[in-house]
């Protein structure tokens, strides 16, 4: 039963939007006081802290974007005098300089409260043992996760992440119930639990996700093989605090996120109009009580839709879906636009086949685009039924996404694993 010590005290949605204007007047005037970058936009933008008198003005506000966290390199947007900041953390940089946000003390608490609430949403207990095979340090993922547990009263097993035998030696040894990890990892844990055979010495029963998105075929391959009662996703980003901003409940019917912190939206990431509830669109984000650096209309770049209704665990919370890429991420393919997660789907779906793949993309000696999918085989599969999933696969997608791919049914086990996030497309183009 899930106890409510970090759940939001808001029982309505009038509630929640009282709740959400006045952080949004309180963001937007600390904003245009703390940051010269902020006001400047603001003016621009002809709106200020006295303009904001209902939430449908927030769509008057301008957008916030990497550029501006990344051109006041080293600390961009900071609206603390620096005497309040306690603690850095920076952004891993994929693309581009890397960010760098500053914390205050109330950042630092309002972020282990709300990282509480995951584990709370996950209906863990205080006897729960959680070992945390994230990374530390300048990152944002482990220290969350390690303070998130304390205050929620835990115990924490620190391990970071990689180092199987050690991962493995503590599951027996310390028994711990929970594993936080990227899918990736978790891929790689459950196989290396099944071929020390002590997967009946582990008491695992949930495993937390964190910056990587997973398969259902990755995830029904760990379900089997360890005996998980459980797999959440935990979205969250640097920008806004780090991870933990949300979780999926027990029914997994999409991402509770913690509205009551802050505002999600999701836009058209072309023209920028917000998108029907439902509808997949650009998440993005203004924060609701963020002092060191608060954020305003931020473009997270990641994709996801507003889930409509309510949840059947009663909670007040709303839901947005898993995140469903970037949208960098989008592929354009001999003219069409499409997303690595419909292939994923496809495989997913396909009995037979494993859950790790690869998508190519190859320019022809004619100067055409060529798609080449390799999906493994399930281990239990024999050979002789290459051909005949191939030519499934090919005709699903041909269907779906109305392109031409050469798939190639691969051996299990045969393409490249890694502990981090897997690189599943490779361009190979220009
Ligand atoms: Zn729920």
């Amino acid at each position: 039963m899930r106890t409510n010590r970090f759940m939001p005290e808001y029982k309505t949605a009038e509630e929640l939007q009282n709740l959400q204007l006045k952080g949004l007047q309180w963001t937007v005037g600390h904003a245009c006081k703390g940051s010269a970058r902020y006001q400047k936009r603001l003016l621009d933008a002809g709106i200020g802290p006295q303009d904001i008198h209902s939430l449908d003005d927030l769509r008057h506000l301008p957008f916030t974007t990497a550029d501006d966290l990344q051109e006041g390199y080293p600390f961009p947007l900071v609206c603390v005098p620096f005497d309040k900041v306690v603690r850095i953390h920076a952004s891993s940089g994929t693309t581009g300089k890397r960010k760098v946000l500053c914390y205050t003390q109330k950042d630092i608490d309002d972020w282990a409260y709300f990282f509480a609430r995951c584990f709370e949403m996950a209906e863990l207990s205080r006897e729960d043992r959680v070992q945390i095979a994230v990374g530390y340090g300048v990152w944002t993922a482990g220290v969350g996760f390690q303070l998130g547990c304390e205050k929620f009263g835990a115990m924490a097993v620190p391990v970071g992440p990689g180092n199987m035998d050690m991962q493995c030696q503590f599951l027996v040894d310390f028994e711990s119930t929970v594993m936080c990890c990227t899918a990736s990892m978790g891929l790689l844990l459950a196989e290396e639990v099944n071929r020390r055979g002590i997967g009946d010495k582990i008491k695992l029963k949930k495993m937390i996700f964190g910056s990587e998105r997973s398969s259902e075929a990755m995830r029904a391959r760990m379900r089997e093989l360890l005996g998980l009662e459980h797999m959440f996703d935990i979205p969250g980003m640097t920008e806004l605090y780090g991870p933990g901003t949300g979780l999926d409940c027990v029914h997994h019917t999409g991402i509770h996120y913690w509205a009551d912190y802050y505002i999600l939206e999701t836009v058209d990431p072309e023209t920028l109009a917000p998108s029907p509830e439902g509808e997949i669109g650009e998440m993005v984000v203004t924060s609701l009580r963020k002092e060191g650096v608060p954020l305003i209309r931020y473009r997270t770049r990641d994709l996801t839709r507003l889930l409509p209704g309510e949840c059947p665990c009663g909670s007040p919370l709303p839901r947005h879906d898993r995140l469903l890429g970037r949208t960098d991420d989008m592929i354009i393919f001999r003219g069409v636009n499409m997303y690595p997660r419909t292939i994923d789907k496809i495989l997913s779906a396909t009995e037979g086949i494993s859950c790790e793949y690869q998508i190519v993309l190859e320019r022809g000696s004619d100067g055409k685009e060529y798609m080449t999918v390799k999906a493994e085989r399930d281990q239990s599969v024999d050979a002789s039924q290459n051909e005949n999933l191939s030519r499934k696969i090919a005709s699903q997608i041909k269907h779906s996404i109305l392109v031409s791919a050469t798939v190639q049914v691969v051996d299990y086990g045969s393409l490249p694993r890694s502990e981090r996030k897997s690189r599943r497309v490779l361009d190979n183009r220009n």
